[in-house]
């Protein structure tokens, strides 16, 4: 059957999520869950909406659930999109503005989905690299040619963020939409939605799979102006979010106390593993997210098998030009706890 497929996709590699063992007790440290459950509001809502409205499609825009997230971004629910996961909106934002040779800038190294998401679109690449300090030049983005830019601020593997003044002067560089990928600004010091209101090329996406705890329930959302929220609809499927997510997603939003909570949490486990970390030798940005990048140690594909005999999954990335580095998940304290056990065995 392979002489089928276009020749585009033919070529493409596909994108390769991180392991999700379905059994054997694994300390998973390796795809940015949260450790913590869901909130507990939130859990009751989707419990609630549980039967026989499960009969009728949902509403294609989820209009409450707009409402919800607009009123937490204090802007209006027609600059909300509600997407199956922040991957779903990145695919529609991709298909709405890449065509077939078409250029789209990526920072590198980062969130590895953007590549297979411009392949499919049998556009190009175009790779942004960050300074040894995890900076970019705005000069880059000035008459680039591409059509489209996207930007993980908290960027993933390094977990560091440039200021939202630093990423509004790379918007207004940049002639086309600018997607700041927001997946991780619930566990950093400032976030991007304000850009919306002064550069009208932002698109901010969001995610319900890290900061709160929903990565099984699909759902994420994009804040962008009215008009390129409408553009996108066109392109989404018309029940791209199911009743579930939606009724969920919006009692986890207006559940802020529980947020502040579980953030709280991580961001104190954070430091301690941080320190950790870097008083085995590793090299270790400052991160805004919720993991932290090690490079500089022993071979870390090395490491990496080691912890998994031990039942503890971290991630092992490789980027071409790049160290070999591990991404390891701010777990409880207790899983970390494991964790620096095993590594301290492992490195010294
Ligand atoms: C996890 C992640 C996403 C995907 O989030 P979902 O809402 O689970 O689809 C998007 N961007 C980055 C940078 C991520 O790390």
């Amino acid at each position: 059957m392979s002489g089928y497929f276009l020749p585009h996709v033919e070529r493409m590699a596909g994108y390769v999520p991180g392991e999700q063992p379905q059994r054997g007790g694994f300390i998973k440290l390796n795809t940015n869950e949260n450790p913590y459950p869901p909130s507990p509001s939130a859990l009751e809502a989707i419990r609630g909406a549980v039967g026989d409205r499960l009969r009728l499609y949902p509403d294609p825009v989820g209009a409450a659930f707009r409402v919800a997230a607009a009123r937490l971004h204090d802007v209006e629910p027609d600059m909300i999109l509600a997407g199956n996961g922040s991957d779903d909106l990145l695919t529609i934002i991709t298909r709405a503005f890449a065509g077939p040779g078409d250029a789209v800038l990526c920072p590198t190294p980062s969130y590895i989905l953007y590549r297979t998401l411009v392949e499919l679109q049998d556009a190009r690449q175009v790779a942004v690299e960050y300074s040894p300090d995890w900076n970019l030049d705005p000069a880059v983005f000035a008459n680039s040619g591409a059509k489209l830019a996207f930007l993980a601020n908290p960027n993933s593997p390094s977990g560091t963020a440039l200021t939202t003044e630093d990423v509004g002067a790379l918007a207004e560089q940049f002639a086309g939409p600018f997607v700041v990928d927001e997946a991780y600004a619930d566990f950093a010091a400032e976030h991007c939605v304000r850009l919306v209101a002064t550069h009208p090329n932002v698109i901010v996406t969001r995610s319900f799979s890290k900061g709160y705890s929903l990565a099984g329930l699909r759902l994420g959302y994009l804040i962008a102006r009215p008009d390129v929220v409408a553009g996108l609809i066109k392109v989404k499927d018309s029940y791209n979010c199911d009743t579930l997510s939606l009724v969920g997603g919006a009692a986890a939003l207006d559940d802020t106390g529980y947020l502040a909570q579980t953030r709280g949490k991580v961001l104190a486990t954070r430091q301690r593993l941080t320190a950790a970390v870097r008083a085995l030798g590793y090299q270790v940005p400052d991160s805004q997210a919720n993991f932290v990048w090690c490079t500089g140690g022993p071979p870390a594909a090395e490491i990496y098998e080691r912890l998994k005999e031990q039942k503890i999954l971290v991630r092992l990335m490789r980027y071409p030009g790049y160290p070999d580095g591990l991404r390891i998940t701010v777990g409880t304290d207790d899983e970390i706890d494991q964790l620096l056990v095993a590594l301290r065995g492992l490195v010294s």
